[in-house]
């Protein structure tokens, strides 16, 4: 069986469209399969018009949410109701083409557990969109300690195993693409044009960019915060060498009465401060991993060279 999971968000204009392009590239596949519509605490009419195709669509599965949560959670809502041997994630702009989706399912047959959608151009985009979208991968593939591909949205087939992973990782500032990208096993990407939005507006604005772009790189990153270690250490060593300089410009007679023990003791506490909020930053870090609570290590498989081992369960 095949998912195909979409969030909605006050997308009630696209919703005919999507669903009718939906399912005639799902009609041609020969699994069965389901469209689980995620309607994220929509204010418009979102969820009456998918419940006015469910007569004519019998694989339409309506999630709603209680309020609106927002894309990644949007969309892990709908990734845990999904039943599917594999599952497509797509927006519901149709920015994404549907048409895609055999190719994925084909890469998918040939073995690979992830198949993400490379967006080749993306077409109607503001070049503001763009340019800031290019700096947010780039940045994100530097920083991050998972490889995170570039220029990949979260359009993306997933087998059951790697959404039964991200199943069990609940962290809350969700960075989905990143989270799928820490799963690991074998993952394959699919080049596509993007298309222009199919109707309304966007519902990133520059606050909600900005505040995924922290998300994404704060939970896969301890770029930030080692910051403060690497320069605690480099200002102390600076601080230590400019103390020696002042006890020999001291000895050497230099020095107004009271420069000397003023300057050694700001440069003393300033760099043990600094080295100490490092060490604070260092434990912080480790507090945060701990508590995203993520499995140790995901099994792709297990060989026995024998069926049956003695002793064995
Ligand atoms: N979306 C959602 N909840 C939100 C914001 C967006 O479910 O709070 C959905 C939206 O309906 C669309 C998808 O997430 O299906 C991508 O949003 P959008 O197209 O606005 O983002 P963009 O393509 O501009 O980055
Ligand atoms: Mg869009």
């Amino acid at each position: 069986m095949i998912s195909v999971v979409i969030p909605l968000y006050d997308e009630e204009a696209i919703v005919p469209e999507l669903v009718r392009r939906v399912d005639a590239v799902l009609r041609t596949v020969d699994d069965a399969y389901e469209i689980v519509l995620v309607n994220d605490g929509s204010r418009d009419g979102t969820a009456a018009a998918v419940r006015a195709l469910f007569a004519t669509y019998p694989a339409l599965v309506l999630v709603e949410l209680s309020r609106n949560f927002g894309h990644q959670i949007a969309a892990t809502a709908g990734l845990d109701r999904a039943r599917g041997d594999a599952v497509v994630l797509m927006d519901g702009d149709l920015q994404d083409p549907p048409e895609l989706i055999p190719e994925l399912l084909a890469q998918w047959h040939d073995g690979f557990d992830v198949v993400y959608a490379v967006r080749r151009t993306r077409r109607g985009e503001s070049r503001f969109k763009v340019w800031t979208a290019a700096l947010f991968y780039r940045l994100t593939t530097r920083l991050t300690n998972v490889s995170i591909p570039v220029d990949v949205g979260d359009f993306r087939l997933m087998s059951r195993r790697v959404v039964a992973a991200l199943s069990g990782m609940r962290e809350r500032h969700r960075f989905l693409r990143g989270l799928v990208s820490w799963v690991g096993f074998r993952q394959t990407g699919v080049s596509y044009d993007r298309d222009v939005r199919f109707a309304g507006s966007s519902k990133y604005p520059l606050r909600r960019m900005l505040r995924f772009a922290l998300d994404g790189i704060t939970a896969f990153s301890e770029v930030p915060l080692r910051v403060a270690t690497y320069l605690g250490f480099l200002i102390a060593a600076f601080a230590f060498c400019y103390g020696l300089v002042v006890l020999v410009l001291n000895g050497l007679g230099y020095n107004l009465p009271g420069y000397t023990s003023t300057m050694l003791a700001i440069l003393l506490l300033g760099g043990v401060q600094l080295v100490t909020i490092g060490i604070l930053g260092e434990y912080v870090g480790r507090i945060y991993d701990e508590i995203k609570a993520r499995p140790l290590y995901l099994i792709a498989r297990v060989d026995r060279a024998s069926a049956e081992v003695p002793g064995d369960v």
